[in-house]
């Protein structure tokens, strides 16, 4: 990291400076020779390098007129709506988003990888994976990272160490402002309504995700869902487009997607935006397929999933458990259900209150709903349930009660008698847990401890 930069002796202002990009960034900019400054609305910590000016705890424009940035770059938690912003514009303050930052960076200093990106509504985290996972057990061990949104942040690559093959997971948020990041091959996976407390309608969000082909050159190819709402915006990019159409799942991909150990139809559209992202890497660098197909196979097939994501918990007295707890959206919730659709279903709904349209969950399909949670009162509503429950844990003793009673005797019914009791709420969890993640651990402990 010694080639000069020029961010070289620039001041630059890092907005929401305390989380973990906010950190990386710190670090990349000391390192590149810049003068940092930091904002953040908490004080809490310290900084991560010797700072300039720490102006915490704040993020208002008078920080500009204190510090006198030439770049303000902000992690993807801080929204751009923020007064600041518009003040930074009027001052022609250039503002940069953390993941754009550190690809300009990575371009400048000449080590640009070949990128994959990926970004959608539900699935980034597992397509992510799944495609780092099937790269890296390729035979010539390209060297692979996983990076954005998933938890590494591109600036801590960049300060480590570039590798031969990024796969970037960009959030929307770190879509909304992009001027120089272009990876070689992207997709998004679908669209639904989320996040719509931080744009206007649907097609301000569709225009953030479509920012991934934004700086994309005419080489480059962007892999969208065929049911994707037209937008005169994908029409304009540069880049090759490219429908999906996942209903057909493309025939010489079917033997690959039965490899597929993890279970749900929508993760067999993951696996078959991950394969054609690596087919056009392929295709590019001139590597046969043919020549891999069995190496291919063989990586879908160790390919375990993620935490939290459709994980099997365990099995006990004949009944299933599983954690889908990151299952946030109504859609993915949706999503669960069908994957185990025929088998009885214990269905646990609930969380924060986004005022999610819950009535195609309604328990009129062969499974039972159990809400719970600050959303639970309007599940119960939306979906007819017989009761609603104030925490987790009390619609976990209801729903695995019933599915114990439910459970034929061990070694009498087929696969699909035997009952399913699956979290998978539909709703964030800040209602009464830190993240997902803890609500994830909390049913976990629940079906380990479970007696039947
Ligand atoms: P993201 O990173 O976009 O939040 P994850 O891979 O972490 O997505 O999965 C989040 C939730 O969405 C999980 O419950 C998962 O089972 C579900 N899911 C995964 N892929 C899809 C998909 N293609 N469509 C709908 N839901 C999905």
């Amino acid at each position: 990291m010694s080639m000069a930069s020029f961010l070289e002796r620039k001041r630059v202002l890092v907005l929401g400076a305390m989380g973990r990009s906010g950190k990386s960034l710190q670090e990349l900019l000391f390192e590149l020779g810049a003068h940092v400054g930091i904002a953040d609305l908490s004080e809490e910590g310290q900084p991560a390098v010797p700072v300039e000016m720490d102006l915490r705890p704040s993020q208002d424009p008078a920080v500009l007129d204190k510090f006198k940035p030439d770049y303000v770059v902000t992690a993807p938690g801080v929204p751009l709506s923020l007064p600041i912003f518009e003040a930074a514009r009027s001052k022609g303050i250039p503002v940069y988003g953390e993941l754009d930052l550190a690809f300009h960076v990575m371009e400048e200093q000449g080590k640009k990888p070949y990128v994959f990106a990926v970004t959608g509504t539900d699935g980034k985290s597992t397509t992510v994976s799944m495609t780092e996972h099937i790269l890296r057990n390729l035979p010539f061990a390209p060297s692979v990272i996983a990076c954005g949104n998933i938890g590494l942040p591109l600036s801590q690559v960049v300060l480590d160490g570039v590798p031969d093959l990024l796969v970037v997971e960009c959030s929307s948020f770190q879509l909304e402002s992009v001027e120089h990041f272009h990876p070689d091959t992207a997709c998004i996976l679908n669209l639904a309504a989320a996040h719509m407390d931080r744009y206007d309608s649907l097609d301000d969000y569709a225009i953030a995700k479509s920012n991934i082909g934004k700086m994309q050159g005419t080489a480059d190819l962007l892999i969208i869902a065929d049911d994707f709402p037209y937008l005169t915006e994908l029409e304009q990019l540069n880049g090759r487009l490219e429908r999906l159409d996942v209903s057909s799942f493309g025939e010489g991909y079917v033997p690959y997607l039965d490899e597929l150990k993890v279970p749900g139809q929508h993760n067999r559209w993951n696996l078959l935006f991950s394969l054609r992202m690596i087919q056009d890497y392929f295709i590019r660098t001139g590597i046969k397929w043919d020549d891999y197909a069995a190496d291919l196979k063989k990586a879908i097939s160790t390919f375990t999933g993620l935490p939290h994501r459709m994980e099997i918990v365990t099995e006990k007295a004949g009944v299933l458990f599983v954690n889908d707890s990151k299952a946030t959206t109504v859609q993915s919730a949706r999503m669960a259900l069908e994957s185990f659709s025929g088998r009885p279903i214990h269905l646990l709904l609930g969380g924060l209150d986004k005022k999610g349209d819950f009535q195609s969950l309604h328990g009129d399909g062969g499974h039972r709903v159990y809400p719970f949670g600050q959303a639970g009162p309007s599940i119960q509503q939306q979906t007819g349930a017989r009761e609603c429950f104030a925490g987790l844990e009390a619609a976990f003793n209801a729903a695995s009660a019933a599915a114990a009673r439910q459970s034929p005797a061990l070694g009498a019914g087929s696969e699909e008698e035997f009952p399913v009791v699956l979290l998978s709420p539909g709703c964030p969890s800040q209602d009464q847990y830190k993240n997902y993640a803890e609500r994830g651990d909390h049913f976990k402990k629940l079906a380990m401890e479970w007696n039947p």
